[in-house]
């Protein structure tokens, strides 16, 4: 347990694909005045380096921010420049040097004047410490918290809010196999405690039962909630062109698709991804297997 470092991943393709559908929500939802609950049940270091050995080792960030920094669109959707914009603003000087975690990516978006609030669980102890560490950065004061505790159970004592406005972020590590049945079954209680709340769960795409099963099971749920739902989905498909820093052969088997679930998404997503994904296939799609795909239901 535990071997898990989201440092290695950090700015990869997946990230893109979270933290962009992540700030579409956000920014929505801040635009009610009454205070808006985040929880980020599993919330990660905060902040990643991209120059530092775990980034260089796994070389994940080439094939996903820094590709997308680097790409030239004639006319970048509004969501990617939103995207860009947020792991700029953890990078003041200019350089791309550091990028931007789920509780870095949500924060600058809240509002002290509503009093909204991010929640954030981290179980690992270096990067819960880590975490710690960054957010005391950000000086918000009692806007942020951070608890060493388990995300999943953390969750069941916040929902529902008392403001009766909450995006739940799940997104787990899935080192452990029993963390895809967790979420699923963490969707069930959520959406009993608190039907109204956006839930947004990231997964991994890879050849197993269990993965493949996260979007149908949470579908299963919405619909059986009546509630409607989105998911999105980015594949970038294999390495075509020969590979002469060799990062490939340094990885680990490398993941090449996820997606993104969202459970009563704003009506602003669906228009706002149908412009993006697009583009961040063009970018990021390297061969074979590449592809994008949007739905939603309920
Ligand atoms: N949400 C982060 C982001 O987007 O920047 C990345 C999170 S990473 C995919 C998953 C994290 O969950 C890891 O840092 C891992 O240590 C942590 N973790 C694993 N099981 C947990 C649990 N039950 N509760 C809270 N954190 C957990």
């Amino acid at each position: 347990m535990f071997s898990y470092r989201h440092a290695f991943h950090a700015g990869n393709h997946a990230d893109v694909l979270k933290h962009l559908v992540l700030i579409g929500i956000v920014k929505h939802l801040t635009q009610k005045p009454a205070p808006l609950l985040v929880v980020d049940t599993h919330a990660g270091a905060g902040l990643y380096r991209l120059d530092d050995d775990y980034a260089r080792t796994s070389g994940e960030a080439a094939d996903g921010i820094l590709k997308l920094v680097d790409a030239t669109l004639a006319e970048p959707a509004p969501a990617i420049t939103d995207y860009l914009e947020a792991v700029r603003g953890v990078n003041r000087s200019g350089a791309l040097k550091l990028y931007p975690g789920s509780p870095f990516v949500i924060q600058p978006l809240l509002r002290q004047e509503a009093r909204d609030r991010l929640k954030l669980f981290e179980l690992h102890p270096t990067d819960s410490q880590a975490l710690v560490a960054h957010v005391a950065q950000l000086e918000a004061g009692r806007q942020v918290s951070v608890a060493r505790q388990d995300g999943f159970e953390a969750l069941k004592a916040l929902l529902p809010p008392p403001s009766r406005r909450a995006l739940v972020l799940i997104d787990p590590s899935y080192e452990i196999k029993s963390d895809y049945a967790k979420v699923v079954a963490c969707l069930q209680d959520s959406l009993k405690r608190f039907s109204t709340g956006t839930y947004a769960v990231w997964y991994p795409i890879i050849p197993r039962p269990e993965a493949h099963d996260v979007p149908r099971r949470l579908k299963t749920l919405a619909n059986q909630a009546g509630k409607p739902w989105l998911h999105a989905t980015l594949a970038i498909g294999q390495r075509e062109e020969p590979d002469p820093v060799g990062l490939e052969e340094r990885r680990r088997p490398g993941l090449t698709a996820s997606g993104m679930f969202v459970i009563n998404p704003p009506h602003t997503l669906k228009p706002a991804l149908s412009a993006a994904l697009p583009q961040l296939l063009e970018v990021l799609g390297r061969g074979r297997g590449k592809a994008q795909t949007l739905e939603s239901g309920g």
